[in-house]
């Protein structure tokens, strides 16, 4: 016989004097603000750490005797005191000058968009690094007081939590959240119920509820269809997973974030000035805003012009996988519809999403790109990969000069630092969280005495391998190990001396990531890890994305290692890879170890994240580490260029890899002095405490947004939406004119090109150009200088422009220039013409320019 079991909950009266708890529990301020958590720590530790570090939720299930006494405790109260006037104070101020002299608070907003944000375990939307950074990014972007809002979905199951069983095999369980226990409420409508936006799909509408979110300062507003009202039970279940079920849902999901997104803000009388597209999947506002538009009675071309000249999208990943495609089929069902209000044939919409790699299928990242006049890589190898990547959008620049930029990642700094670090700099720093961009200050680092600062380095790695003991324990309990094997399995991470070097990898299990690297050469490995003078620990996590078997295949191949006579107790495998996992990793360990395949890895942000507590990084010269590595703050293994065979190379990556390790990482760490600490480890660590710190972190990231991405789209948003979308008619209509003529452009050379001048002389260049029907005003014609023949670096390019002279007898037209060259001896020039119009973004975002 089945019995059932009822469930209560016997929630509190919140004693008067502690009742601003609701406050710090429903500001996402809490993700960020350690003292907010410790508050609730405080109160109940088991508590707290069974609700999931979730403050709504244990101010539920905390007891009517444990709020009666804290009201009592002075202590507590003093606390508690302290961290709602700091709360206060935080939500009162106002922006710097170096924000406001970009964006106006008070009539300018920022819209971010993203089918991910990572703020804390406790609201469970994301699945790895992209949410993490958007949820960093939105944290600084309160902590900066930029006019800011979040759009995003409120995922009912969010992504899978994740075990691994005593096979290996990843197990991926759903938990439907109850909504009410996370920190957000319903928006409510003009007519004072819940407000509802509403997005057609193939035959039906979708209905969406709005939720919102306070973080600190700005706002978020996600998006859920899990409402009785719609129709279809399938539609029901749209927002359930974050990238979960297939492609039909994908592009769902998207059409309720782009398009529902975009109507949200509306029903909210929102009027963002600067939209953000933070990687593909929301890149549907696009045409939803140029429907906006063109249902005003404007041309398609008009709306687009504007509506990019307002946008800024960031890509994120080299990975082909990561990029959405759809097909043209499905396309074609859900977008017949739109194609037909936005005045194009279906052909013109599908080529937004245009892309040379899968012809005929619609890539997001195209469409982002062609609906945005400002985009961006997030590291400088990035940018550039991400240029080669999308040259085809311009496909007769350069591609180190096309439009596509770069931002290195940062990450947010109070949310990963470990609290002691925090406790020390609060003493001896005072001001640090306000020093964010300021390099110079971070030298400060270099003061901390060193044996305090190995000592507190030690203390975070004890607690962080207590941490990991009680994990593993649980993990290991459950699989139904004997107590005996559990023992064998943690005995190293229970040494309460804590003295073995740690090595941390902890990311998603995607191949691309190579976790398995450093098994390529076991015996070596063995040797290593088990050195009785100087033995190391290697702890894993991540999590494989459900669809991905090979990914998964890699967890099992580390769980068998972990299990090996050899390596028991020396490799250990934990599941559950989750931002309170990440965090307690990456203040903890020694190193942190990351060795993509180069050059894959758009950033790698949980290598920031370990430097700004002092770990040590050794990694691939990838990402941010091909910027972040001075030779002095870390070990880089220099990756071999694409297109050698993937054995050889990693063969040969992987013998660098040990070697650094057994030559460089583990004497240094061993090298202990009279006081039985490694000071060249000191050193080593506290250059990646102060180079990290200043130069990766989120505020000085989402500042070079500010000024070379939301501040120029804000003034085109401006100029493009004035007067009926003036300028915007009259770009596109210049830029159809240029592409219609472009292809009968030609240039050649009229004088005699002489191979020497004197010192002192001037060159006279003349140049005619067959224009096909454009006008001189309607180009540039440029003569670039470099000392190297086939440079193509743009930097180490002199530009000079030539001017319209006269018209020649046939009707061309001439343009001279009489350079001046600044440099002596051999050099080489190079002339060219491209089409330019005042009111462009970007001087070469049409794509097109002739060489002679
Ligand atoms: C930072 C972080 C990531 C991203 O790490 P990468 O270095 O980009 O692989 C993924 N997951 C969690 C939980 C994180 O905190």
């Amino acid at each position: 016989m089945n019995e059932t079991t009822f469930s209560l909950e016997v929630r509190p009266n919140i004693p008067p004097r502690l009742e601003r708890l609701h406050d710090l529990a429903n500001n996402l301020l809490y993700s960020w603000e350690r003292r907010v958590r410790g508050l609730f720590y405080r109160l109940d530790q088991p508590l707290w750490e069974a609700c999931g570090h979730n403050p709504k939720l244990f101010l539920r299930r905390v007891s009517q005797e444990v709020l009666e006494q804290a009201a009592e405790d002075r202590a507590f109260m003093e606390d508690y005191n302290r961290t709602l006037s700091a709360f206060d104070t935080y939500l009162e101020e106002s922006p710097t000058d170096h924000i406001a002299s970009y964006l106006d608070p008070e009539r300018d907003l920022v819209a971010y968009f993203c089918a991910e944000f990572g703020f804390h375990e406790s609201l469970p939307i994301y699945s790895g690094g992209l949410g993490i950074l958007a949820g960093d990014h939105c944290k600084a972007a309160s902590d900066l007081c930029l006019p800011f809002v979040g759009v995003g979905l409120l995922y009912r199951q969010g992504y899978f939590d994740q075990t691994i069983d005593n096979q290996g095999r990843q197990v991926a369980h759903y938990h439907p959240t109850d909504f009410t226990t996370l920190a957000v409420r319903p928006c409510m409508g003009e007519d004072g119920g819940e407000l509802r936006v509403a997005v057609e799909l193939p035959g039906r509408t979708v209905l969406l509820r709005v939720w919102e979110a306070q973080a600190g300062r700005i706002r978020l507003y996600l998006l859920d269809s899990d409402l009785p009202e719609n129709s279809e039970a399938d539609d029901r279940s749209i927002t359930y997973q974050l990238y979960g079920g297939g492609t039909e849902t994908r592009i769902q999901q998207e059409i309720c974030l782009g398009i529902g997104g975009v109507r949200a803000l509306r029903a909210l009388g929102l009027a963002p000035t600067v939209w953000h597209i933070n990687e593909g999947h929301s890149a549907f506002q696009v045409v939803e805003r140029c429907r906006e538009l063109v249902a005003e009675g404007h041309a398609f071309d008009t709306a687009l012009e504007a509506v990019a000249g307002g946008t800024v999208f960031t890509t994120h990943t080299p990975v082909p996988a990561g990029h959405d495609i759809f097909e043209r089929e499905m396309m074609e069902t859900y977008f017949a519809g739109t194609a037909e209000a936005l005045g194009i044939d279906l052909a013109r919409f599908l080529a937004l999403g245009e892309n040379a790699v899968r012809n005929g299928a619609f890539n997001m990242t195209a469409l982002a790109l062609r609906g945005s006049r400002f985009h961006n890589g997030v590291s400088r190898i990035h940018g550039r990969v991400a240029s080669e990547m999308e040259a085809g959008i311009w496909p007769q620049i350069p591609l180190r000069e096309n439009p596509l930029r770069y931002v290195t990642n940062g990450i947010h700094v109070p949310t990963f630092l470990a609290r002691e670090w925090g406790n020390l700099f609060d003493m001896r720093l005072r001001q640090w969280r306000n020093e964010m961009l300021n390099e110079d200050f971070w030298q400060v680092v270099d003061e901390i005495p060193d044996h305090r600062y190995w000592s507190l380095r030690q203390s975070l790695k004890t607690e962080m391998l207590e941490g990991v003991a009680a994990r593993a324990e649980h993990q290991f309990r459950r699989n139904g190990l004997s107590a005996a094997m559990i023992k064998r399995i943690t005995r190293h991470v229970r040494q309460t001396e804590g003295d073995m070097l740690v090595i941390g990898f902890a990311r998603r299990f995607a191949t691309y990531k190579r976790a398995p690297l450093i098994f390529t050469h076991l015996e070596q490995l063995k040797e290593l890890l088990n050195d009785p003078e100087r033995p190391a620990l290697l702890i894993f996590a991540g999590k494989a994305h459900p669809r991905d078997e090979p990914g998964q295949a890699i967890i099992h191949h580390i769980h068998e290692l972990s299990l090996d006579p050899d390596f028991i107790g020396k490799i250990l495998l934990l599941e559950g890879y989750d931002m309170a996992l990440a965090r307690l990793l990456v203040t903890g360990v020694d190193v942190w170890l990351n060795n993509p395949e180069y050059p894959l890895e758009a950033c790698g942000t949980s290598g920031q994240k370990a430097g700004v507590n002092g770990v040590i990084n050794l990694s691939v010269l990838d990402g941010w580490w091909g910027e972040g590595y001075d030779g002095e703050n870390g070990w880089a293994i220099t990756p071999h260029e694409p297109g050698f065979d993937p054995h050889y190379r990693d063969h040969e990556e992987a013998r660098d890899l040990l070697n650094i390790l057994s030559e460089k990482v583990l004497p240094l760490y061993y090298d202990r002095g009279k006081q039985g600490y490694s000071t060249g480890w000191v050193r080593k660590s506290k250059a990646s405490m102060r180079t990290t710190i200043p130069r990766f972190n989120a505020q000085r990231m989402v500042m070079d947004y500010v000024r070379g991405f939301y501040g120029p789209a804000r003034d085109q948003n401006a100029r493009f939406m004035a007067d009926g979308l003036k300028a915007a008619k009259e770009l596109a209509e210049w830029k159809a004119r240029v592409l219609d003529c472009w292809d009968g452009v030609w240039m050649q050379r009229q004088d005699e090109a002489p191979a020497a001048i004197r010192h002192g002389e001037s060159l006279p260049i003349r140049v005619k150009a067959h224009l096909n029907g454009l006008s001189p005003e309607d180009v540039t014609v440029e003569c670039l200088v470099t000392t190297a023949p086939d440079g193509d670096d743009p930097e180490a390019m002199e530009r000079f422009a030539l001017t319209a002279a006269e018209v020649a007898e046939d009707g061309n037209h001439v343009f001279s220039l009489d350079l001046e060259p600044h440099l002596p001896g051999l050099q080489y020039y190079k002339l060219r013409i491209y089409p330019s119009h005042p009111a462009c973004s970007h001087p070469f975002e049409l794509g097109r320019m002739v060489w002679l």
